[in-house]
């Protein structure tokens, strides 16, 4: 599931689970009206509940229009 074992900076754990941030917490491209946004997953520990590392599924959302055209 993960390509290198990740280790928890609060406690030390080495059991990670995925989750999603769906809904309301979609994040959003700013400064767009029509596109939708894209799903959040974050690696969270479970032992502790530390977040990892949160990342948007369709990161290229994100690029700012006047450089998709070049
Ligand atoms: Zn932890």
């Amino acid at each position: 599931m993960f390509d290198h074992i990740k280790l928890c900076p609060k406690c030390n754990s080495t059991e990670f689970g995925e989750g999603v941030l769906m809904g309301h917490a979609a994040l959003m491209p700013k400064g767009t009206v029509f596109s939708m946004g894209s799903t959040i997953t974050a690696t969270v520990c479970t032992r502790c509940g530390h977040i990892l590392e949160m990342k948007v599924k369709e990161p290229q959302k994100f690029i700012p229009k006047h450089k998709k055209q070049l």
